[in-house]
């Protein structure tokens, strides 16, 4: 039998996994793996656990000394819990996870083995940092590198290895990974923030960044997958005829969940509760296949930790059930592709929301303070935020009517809208007037909290779109790393609060009234980001060249996208909010156009393999019974056109199919003799990706003329259907 049947037929019998239901609720077992405070509690001395909490929530240095206090509390606990081994556990460039399992058990020297563990060994580790991405770094310094401790996110066990979150840099203190300019991009805003608080309220001593996101995927059958080597190897398909129906009865979206997947959904929730991630949402999504699981928001370095981890685990539940995930952006053609929205919103240690509209004028002004501030630093870093979300493999969805263009743009709804416009209009004669305690009135202002609450208006075809009380940055990949959104939101917000403090400041002193001084500037904000504001269909063709017009970055090459990191008003902001140096801008962005390049290669070489070794003798077997057929007909007086025609058909494919891979191989042999990264990437996303959709539309042609008999390969409607 074809190997496709004996798939097909395998995923038939691929029925439901039990799984052993939790007999407690989840408050019983959130969290039972993880070195939370309560654990810490229990484990630590007193003034250790002081101490570190100290760290944690002041990040005030901890000893070596007290390290060993802390290390040796995590590790008695560890093995309370089963664990035998620990890693420092850290998010390289290569956009997962890296770890590297230590036995907790050392020789004494004297033929026995103690458990040993301390505070240097928590603390610090040295992995190779030559064997990670890291952009040329490791050329010109040395290739060590450290991975350091990350106190505020807690380790955690998974299987029977506790795993420490830890920072990595190169040996010359470079970021080599997503958490070092992450907290210090949350450091930023954090401090910027506060500043501009502190115009409405004294009492702000923090602000908080916090992230939620919603991570969508895909799920297929084990054994379908194994016979796809493109699904195998670039986690997408790079052939495959659209199935007749697919999304298009849209009555996957929320529909009744396979059983199957129920029970693999309910054991990545319990075991992602057990590590504290605070799942809340799953349901399925637009495409066939295609779902979404949601946790409650979290402070941003816990919620990306969170989604890195969720995403290693699914990985593993899944295959227990017999499925693969998909984590790719666009992984069939035709259909959804997969995004990972990130809400995103800043919070005081008052408890108050700053993109939540508030009670009182004042709060109100603190909101639209905010709200403008951020729309300003999106309008000046609109190209710089699109490279920040930016992929081989992101690309594919970035305007493919189901997901905005590759242009950035924010979405405000009609109530936010008016009351912008409404400021921007009034002069300051007739808008603004204060009372007595000389708070701030404006007409239309004080109506904001009883009409937004209620009433957050949606489009879902906005990039980054204000929801309410906080901003969705919908453009993030499936398979991102959230940081790299999270990092450029941050770094460019706390610069434009920045000079906006300045800017408000020198009013001041000068001699004008404080909220004049705000209402002033904000109103020239409005003024002057006004193109980055649309509300439209993001979808449609008139907004690409309407934005075009408005001066928006309409990049579509990513390579070329990528330049935006090297501006110079990217590399100013990056180094005054202290996210990147020079360097490490630099290193990164080297970082993306090789792995851009890397992508495209692997997957020019797999299309050219499978259509060399599975499609074009298919096709000459079935062209070869075809022939056989005319010749019969012929002998016996019969029409044979039609035959005729359907091989002629046939052997018009295979022969551009044969021309083009040809082609293929030659781009690509030119442009792997590039030595400069970019204009290899570039050179690739000119020359060599160009080949992929034009090769795949012959053999999806042939697909479909094909004895069903002898397709080599799982089809779409095979692939796409849980059963
Ligand atoms: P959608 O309607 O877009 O599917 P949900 O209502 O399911 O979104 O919420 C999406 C995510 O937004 C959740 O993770 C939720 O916790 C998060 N979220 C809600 N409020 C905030 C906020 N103020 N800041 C950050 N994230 C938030
Ligand atoms: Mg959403």
């Amino acid at each position: 039998m074809l190997l496709r049947f004996k798939m097909v037929e395998a995923a038939l019998n691929h029925t439901a996994v039990e799984v052993e239901a939790p007999s407690t609720r989840p408050s019983d077992y959130f969290g039972v793996k993880v070195f939370g405070r309560n654990v810490m509690r229990k484990y630590l001395d007193k003034p250790t656990y002081d101490a570190l909490l100290n760290t944690m929530d002041n990040g005030t240095p901890l000893s070596l000394e007290l390290a060993d206090s802390v290390a040796a509390g995590m590790r008695q606990w560890a093995l309370d819990n089963g664990a035998d081994h620990y890693t420092h556990w850290f998010q390289p460039l290569t956009g997962g996870t890296a770890e590297k399992h230590d036995s907790f058990s050392d020789p004494d020297g004297k033929g026995l083995v103690i458990e040993s563990f301390s505070g240097k060994v928590l603390a610090q580790q040295e992995p190779d940092a030559s064997s990670f991405p890291n952009g040329g770094i490791r050329n010109t310094f040395e290739a060590r590198g450290y991975s350091a401790w990350d106190p505020t996110s807690p380790a955690f066990i998974v299987d029977t290895t506790l795993c420490i979150p830890t920072v990595f840099i190169a040996y010359t203190g470079e970021a080599l990974d997503y958490k070092v300019p992450l907290l210090r991009s949350i450091s930023a805003v954090d401090k910027a923030a506060t500043e501009v608080c502190h115009y409405f309220d004294k009492n702000v001593n923090r602000v908080y960044t916090y992230l939620g996101w919603e991570q969508e995927y895909f799920l297929v059958d084990e054994s379908l997958w194994a016979a796809r080597p493109d699904l195998v190897l670039t986690g997408r398909t790079l052939m495959g005829h659209e199935s007749a129906k697919n999304q298009q009865l849209e009555d996957h979206y929320f529909g009744a969940i396979p059983a199957r997947v129920i029970n693999f959904m309910k054991e990545l929730e319990y075991e992602s509760l057990k590590l504290g991630i605070p799942v809340k949402t799953r349901h399925n999504e637009a495409a066939p296949g295609q779902f979404e699981l949601a946790p409650v928001y979290e402070e941003a370095n816990l919620a990306n930790d969170h989604n890195q981890l969720l995403m290693t685990i699914m990985d593993k539940i899944a295959r227990r059930h017999r499925f693969r995930v998909l984590l790719h952006e666009k992984p069939f053609k035709g259909i959804n592709g997969s995004g990972k929205h990130n809400n995103w919103s800043l919070g005081t240690d008052t408890g108050v929301n700053l993109f939540g509209p508030g009670k009182t004028p004042s709060e109100n002004l603190q909101f639209i303070t905010f709200l403008v501030n951020v729309i300003a630093a999106v309008h000046r870093h609109n190209g710089l935020l699109k490279a920040a979300i930016m992929s081989a493999t992101n690309i594919h969805r970035l305007g493919s009517n189901e997901a905005p263009p590759a242009i950035i743009s924010t979405f405000l709804g009609s109530q936010i809208s008016s009351v912008l416009d409404k400021l921007e209009r009034s002069t300051s004669d007739d808008a603004i007037r204060f009372d007595a305690k000389s708070v701030l009135k404006m007409s239309g202002i004080s109506q904001i909290p009883s009409i937004l609450l209620d009433n957050t208006d949606r489009n879902r075809t906005s990039p980054f779109a204000f929801t309410g009380n906080r901003f969705e940055f919908r453009a993030v990949g499936s398979s991102d790393n959230c940081a790299e959104a999270i990092i450029t939101l941050c770094a460019a917000t706390a610069e434009q609060l920045t000079e906006f403090k300045h800017e408000v400041d020198a009013k001041i002193e000068r001699g004008m009234k404080k909220d004049k001084a705000i209402y002033e500037s904000l109103k020239r904000m409005i003024r002057e980001c006004k193109s980055i504001h649309f509300d439209g269909n993001g979808y449609s063709e008139e907004w690409k060249q309407e934005a075009a017009r408005r001066g928006l970055d309409c990049e579509t090459s990513a390579p070329l996208i990528f330049d935006r990191y090297l501006d110079d008003k990217s590399i100013k902001m990056f180094g005054d909010t202290g996210v990147y140096s020079r360097v490490e801008v630099e290193a990164r962005t080297e970082v993306k156009w090789e792995t851009y390049t890397k992508k495209i290669q692997i997957e020019a070489r797999v299309l050219g393999d499978i259509t060399m070794n599975n499609i074009i003798p298919v096709a000459s077997k079935y062209e070869s019974v075809l022939l056989d057929k005319a010749y019969k007909m012929k002998e016996l007086g019969l029409n044979y056109e039609s035959d005729i025609e359907l091989i002629r058909d046939i052997q018009g494919h295979t022969s551009a199919i044969q021309r083009l891979v040809g082609e293929m191989i030659e781009a690509r042999k030119v442009a792997n003799r590039i030595e400069d990264q970019r204009e290899k990437a570039i050179k690739y996303h000119d020359t060599v990706a160009i080949y992929l959709d034009q090769i795949r539309d012959h053999i999806d042609k042939m697909e479909e003329v094909i004895d069903d008999q002898l397709w080599p390969l799982p089809k779409y409607r095979e692939l796409l259907f849980i059963r």
